[in-house]
């Protein structure tokens, strides 16, 4: 049995564990049905070199150091993936960082791509660092330039680095002209100079390559019209393209049916293939390399997934089922820098000098002279460490084989990836009744509800019920997995909107006199706890008079006490109390009194015996004579509590 843990802070804890067996059958993978041979599964592996020169090593599936781009391979990807920036360096020559990757990289790249069978899509950022649709910077070297110049500037650049490649001997399969240019590009703002460049861009890849297919790559296919515009436009100007490639992210980017919608629908228009060129999910929720991470267990995100190496695959899968057989034209699915991994697990300072010297963090300090107000302020290591398809000392994930799974699938019985934490508040006074399943996500991503067995012994549950208020983590066993059970135990208040934050709910106020003012005030300094209470005033004498109840007619039988506060001034004479109706007869009260502002009066009554059954109503009865100004107060913090 393992002993109850006091924990403070809740939710730092998540039962997201990676399933216990890590062979490749315990992956379930779906047979996608009609997949085409030379459909297209990528990886962006543009990060490679410069993790390599920090010392990072990759590992086969037995566990042998081994080149990344061969155990890629041999994982059924076809295309490896990489960004080209003209010039990712200051004048000192010191390396901007997300790979440093200029043209020169692209080429020792490709040619391990190559090596392998693979071919290179080449991808054309048009900037010196990161373009995105939050930033599209022009070149260092094309700055200033008119429109004209630049896109000659471009179209020469884009046929000298095709050229670099083709020298090389690498196989170009596609060139990505811009990344993720919703309007934006090299600079420009107007679709009718990213026109040009576009072309520009296209009429060298023809030229070099002209078997290679030309894509334009959008973000956002969640922002409605969007992408039914950027290809209206595309074909308004006439623009050489053979791909309409997006970017799909799902933690942001809307439903996969969405997807499927608005490619079709540009296919069906004007004939072009379509893809999904980048895609990433977290296989964990943890870092791995001191450098915070861009999706982690907090934040405003849609997690479609657990955060397992499973849901990592069942992200990739679903894809690929829809480019396949819901999007006709579908050609491709490209996951995003899956070999981008830790530089180490030892320091933030060690990375650190790991990041500045060889570009393998997302920016360097460098990269402050070109990108001051990003990559200047936020610079240092990787921020999707936990979204890779290689752990963090190089061997490569179970999900890496989800790629040639897809093909025949591994439709084994689904088992539980991941478990639902439980969250629960008990009474002290109340027996614990934990819940007797816990909804589990399954490795074919359905939910269900499995058996538990949680570790709760007598004597642990008569203590935490004899402990006073405090939080609990009760572990148990479903399916396999640890089942985590968070238990506040509490003085529980069986009314509804003890403390009037929610306005008032469910209480009641009569007024027996025709005082002034009886509401419930939002006035933090005026309240007990939180911001809201109940107020009254009245300026004539004798006029406050009232009650305000709440009346419970699914108290279970028990012993109740209860308690309020009040505060409040210019009373004269008064009659106050608290009280427990049942039925319609009074069984308890205890008196209350005011005095000034600022000293509140806190009533307790006996304790009263409910049988469980007819209704029972907590209150306070308010009478004031008033002197003065009128009698004025405030009442806040009515809680009905059961005792032994
Ligand atoms: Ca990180």
């Amino acid at each position: 049995m393992k002993p109850i843990v006091l924990i403070l802070l809740c939710a730092l804890f998540f039962a997201c564990l990676p399933a216990l067996s890590e062979g490749e059958s315990s992956l379930y993978v779906r047979k996608i049905e009609n997949l085409p041979d030379d459909f297209i599964f990528g990886m962006d592996a543009s990060s490679v070199i410069a993790l390599e020169d920090s010392g990072v090593k990759y590992y086969d599936f037995d566990g042998n150091e081994e080149d990344v781009f061969k155990v890629l391979a041999a994982s059924g990807i076809t295309h490896i993936r990489v960004r080209i920036w003209n010039h990712p360096y200051n004048m000192a020559g010191n390396g901007y960082g997300g790979g440093n990757n200029d043209i020169e990289k692209a080429v020792k790249i490709g040619q391990r791509a190559t090596k392998y069978g693979m071919k290179l899509i080449a991808n054309f950022h048009y900037s010196d660092f990161w373009a995105d649709p939050g930033k599209q910077m022009v070149p260092v070297a094309w700055a200033g330039m008119e429109i004209e110049e630049k896109t000659e500037a471009l179209y020469n650049y884009t046929r000298d680095c095709l050229v670099k490649l083709k020298d090389a001997g690498v196989d170009v399969g596609m060139v990505q002209v811009g990344n993720e240019t919703n309007g934006r590009m090299c600079g420009e703002k107007t679709w009718f100079n990213i026109q040009y460049l576009m072309q520009a861009g296209a009429k060298a890849t023809r030229e070099i390559y002209p078997d290679a297919l030309v894509a334009l790559h959008f973000a956002n296919p969640e922002k409605a019209d969007s992408y039914a515009t950027y290809a209206k436009k595309m074909d308004y100007y006439k623009v050489d393209y053979d791909v309409f490639a997006s970017s799909y992210y799902p933690y942001w980017h809307g439903t996969l049916e969405n997807l499927a919608n608005v490619l079709t629908d540009i296919a069906n228009t004007y004939g072009k293939k379509v893809m999904v060129m980048e895609t990433s999910y977290a296989y964990t929720a943890e870092d791995t390399d001191f450098y915070g991470n861009t999706i982690s267990d907090g934040g405003a995100i849609i997690k479609s997934y657990p955060f397992t190496v499973q849901g990592q695959a069942n992200n990739i899968i679903d894809i690929t089922d829809t480019l396949v057989n819901k999007t006709p034209a579908g050609i491709g699915v490209v996951y995003w820098e899956g070999t981008w991994i830790s530089v180490g697990t030892e320091s933030w300072e060690k990375n650190n000098e790991k990041w500045e010297t060889y570009g393998s963090g997302w920016a360097s300090s460098y990269a402050k002279t070109y990108d001051a107000n990003d990559a200047g302020k936020y610079f240092g290591g990787n921020a999707v460490d936990n979204q890779a398809m290689f752990d963090a000392s190089g061997h490569p994930l179970k999900s890496l084989k989800v790629f040639k799974l897809m093909r025949e699938g591994n439709e084994i019985a689904p088992a539980a990836d991941a478990l639902e934490d439980v969250n629960m508040i008990c009474d002290l006074n109340a027996p614990l009744n934990l819940p007797k399943t816990v909804n589990a996500v399954m490795t074919d991503n359905t939910k269900k509800a499995l058996p538990v067995t949680w570790n709760l012994t007598d004597e642990m549950d008569r203590k935490m019920h004899a402990s006073g208020p405090k939080q609990y983590v009760i572990e148990g066993e479903a399916g396999g997995m640890t089942a985590r059970a968070y238990v506040s135990m509490i003085e529980y208040n069986y009314l509804a909107d003890y403390s009037f934050e929610e306005g008032g709910k469910n209480w009641v106020f009569t007024d027996l006199n025709k005082a002034d003012e009886l509401y419930i005030e939002d006035k933090k300094t005026d309240s007990l706890t939180g911001t809201k209470h109940a107020h009254f005033w009245s300026a004539k004498k004798n006029s406050v008079e009232f009650t305000l109840e709440q009346t419970l007619t699914d108290l279970p039988g028990g012993k109740y006490t209860l308690t309020a506060s009040i505060m409040g001034g210019d009373a004269g004479n008064t009659e106050i109390y608290c009280y427990i109706k049942i039925g319609d007869e009074i069984i308890a009260k205890a008196p209350m009194t005011i005095t000034s502002y600022g000293n509140w009066n806190t009533g307790k009554t006996d304790a009263v015996v409910y049988s469980g059954s007819g209704k029972i109503t907590a209150g306070v009865y308010v009478k004031c004579e008033g002197s003065g100004n009128g009698a004025w107060g405030k009442i806040d913090d009515m809680m009905l509590n059961s005792i032994k």
